[in-house]
C-alpha cells in the first residue's frame, strides 16, 4: 500500500442509511470518540441518506453529498433500506432501490473494487440452527479472509432489455471480467495471503480462487488471470474450487481456508454464508477498498423486521470500525491507529465472549446498546 502524508485528523465520514443501520452507526461512532483517547485525532460528519432520507427529500442525501465523501479518509456505511407506507421498500424513480448511490454508486465512482471480509470465529459463539444455539465450528478452525471483486462479475452495468407492448419480453445481464480487474483484487489476495499465518489446518498460506469457470467464460478468465499472478507467489499455494463446491466445503471443512478470492457474484454468495460460520450477519464486517477511498461497513442489510427495537446487534459495524482504522493505519504508518483497530476488536472479542454484548440473534438477551456498552467498556478499559 502506497503511504501517504499523514493528515493532522483523519476525516471520516458515516452514512447511518437505513433502519438498524443508524443504531449500530450511533455506536461505531461512540467507538470513534473513544479512540481519540489513545491519540487517534479524527474529526466524523454524519450524512443522513438512503430510503428514509428519500421519502423526505426525495433525494437519497443532501447536495455535495459524494464530494465530502470522495473528499473524506475513510467511509462508515451502516445499512440501506427502508420500507414506505406501502410496505414495500422504497424506491428511485428508475427503479433502483433508494440507497443505491450510497452503495453501488460509492462502490463504483470510488472505484472500491476490493471487498474484504475477514471471516474469524470468535469464542463461545452459538450458531442458531432450527431456532436452538449450538457450537459448531471450533473458533480455531475459523479464520479466513474472502476478497470479492467488487466492480464488476454479474454487477456491472450492460443489462438489455425487450419491451413489447408495455410487457417485458427479454432481459439479457452479462458478467463482465476484465483483466485489469481479475489482476487487481488477485493481487491483494496474495499480498495479504503473504502477511498472514496460512490456513488453521495444515498452516499452509493458502490462496483459493471460488469461480464458476466451469461453466462461465467470464470466469475462466478470472481463474486464468489468478493463475498468472499467483505465479509469481509460489510460496503461496493456489488452490481452485468451483462456487458450488465451495458452500460445502467452507462448511465442511473452513479450517483449510486461508485466503479466497472470487467475482462479484460467487463472492457475494459464499460471503453471507461465511457470515454465518462466525455467528451471523451482526458478527460480519467488511470493507470496500480502492487504490484512493475506502468505505466501511457491516454486511448486514437494514433488518427491517428488528429496526427501531434496539435489538440489532452492533457488532458487525464496531468491527468494520476496527478494520477502518487499521487501514488508516497502514495507509499512514500511523502505529496509533492500527493499535486502536486492535483494541476494538479486542474489545468486541472479549465482550462477546463473557456473554455481555450477545444480542438476541447470538442467543442472548442484550439490547444494542447494553452490547455496546460493554464493549465500550472494555475498549476503555486497555485504551
Ligand atoms: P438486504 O436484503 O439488504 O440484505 P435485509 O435487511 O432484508 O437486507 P439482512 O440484513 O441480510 O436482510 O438480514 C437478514 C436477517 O438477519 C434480518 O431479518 C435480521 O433479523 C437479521 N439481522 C441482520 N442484521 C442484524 C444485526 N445487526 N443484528 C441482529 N440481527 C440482524
Amino acid at each position: 500500500m502506497t503511504q501517504l502524508p499523514r493528515p493532522d485528523r483523519y476525516q471520516i465520514v458515516t452514512l447511518p442509511g437505513d433502519g438498524v443501520g443508524r443504531e449500530v452507526t450511533d455506536q461505531a461512532e461512540r467507538v470513534l470518540e473513544r479512540v481519540q483517547r489513545a491519540g487517534v485525532r479524527l474529526e466524523v460528519e454524519r450524512i443522513p441518506c438512503a430510503g428514509s432520507y428519500y421519502v423526505e427529500h426525495g433525494k437519497e442525501w443532501p447536495d455535495g453529498s459524494f464530494e465530502r465523501c470522495k473528499g473524506a479518509d475513510a467511509i462508515l456505511l451502516g445499512a440501506i433500506g427502508h420500507v414506505g407506507a406501502n410496505g414495500q421498500p422504497v424506491r428511485r424513480a428508475d427503479g433502483e432501490l433508494a440507497g443505491y448511490e450510497q452503495v453501488i454508486g460509492l462502490r463504483t465512482k470510488l472505484d472500491l473494487y476490493a471487498n474484504q471480509r475477514p471471516v474469524r470465529l470468535f469464542a463461545g459463539i452459538k450458531h442458531g440452527i432450527s431456532g436452538e444455539f449450538r457450537e459448531i465450528w471450533a473458533p480455531r478452525n475459523v479464520d479466513m479472509v474472502i476478497f470479492r471483486e467488487n466492480t464488476e462479475g454479474a454487477y456491472a452495468p450492460g443489462e438489455f432489455r425487450l419491451e413489447r407492448g408495455g410487457a417485458v419480453e427479454l432481459v439479457v445481464s452479462p458478467t463482465i471480467c476484465t483483466f485489469k480487474g481479475a489482476e487487481r483484487i488477485a493481487r491483494r489476495a496474495f499480498e495479504l495471503a503473504r502477511r498472514r499465518h496460512g490456513a488453521p489446518s495444515d498452516g499452509k498460506r493458502r490462496v483459493t480462487c471460488v469461480d464458476k469457470s466451469n461453466v462461465i467464460r467470464a470466469h475462466r478468465l478470472f481463474r486464468d488471470v489468478v493463475r498468472g499472478v499467483g505465479a509469481e507467489y509460489p510460496e503461496i499455494e493456489l488452490d481452485y474450487a468451483y462456487v458450488d463446491a465451495f458452500t460445502v466445503a467452507l462448511v465442511a471443512r473452513p479450517e483449510r481456508c486461508d485466503v479466497v478470492v472470487a467475482p462479484n457474484l460467487p463472492g457475494d454468495i459464499v460471503t453471507d454464508l461465511a457470515a454465518f460460520i462466525q455467528g451471523g450477519m451482526g458478527m460480519a464486517a467488511s470493507g470496500n477498498i480502492g487504490d484512493h477511498h475506502a468505505m466501511f461497513e457491516p454486511i448486514h442489510g437494514s433488518a427491517p423486521d428488528i429496526a427501531g427495537k434496539n435489538l440489532a446487534n452492533p457488532s458487525a459495524s464496531i468491527l468494520s470500525t476496527a478494520m477502518m482504522l487499521r487501514w488508516l493505519g497502514e495507509r499512514y504508518a500511523d502505529d496509533a491507529a492500527s493499535r486502536a483497530g486492535d483494541l476494538v476488536e479486542a474489545a468486541v472479542e472479549s465482550a462477546v465472549v463473557s456473554g455481555a454484548a450477545c444480542t438476541r440473534d447470538l442467543g442472548g438477551s442484550k439490547t444494542t446498546t447494553e452490547a455496546a456498552d460493554a464493549i465500550l467498556a472494555r475498549l476503555d478499559a486497555t485504551l
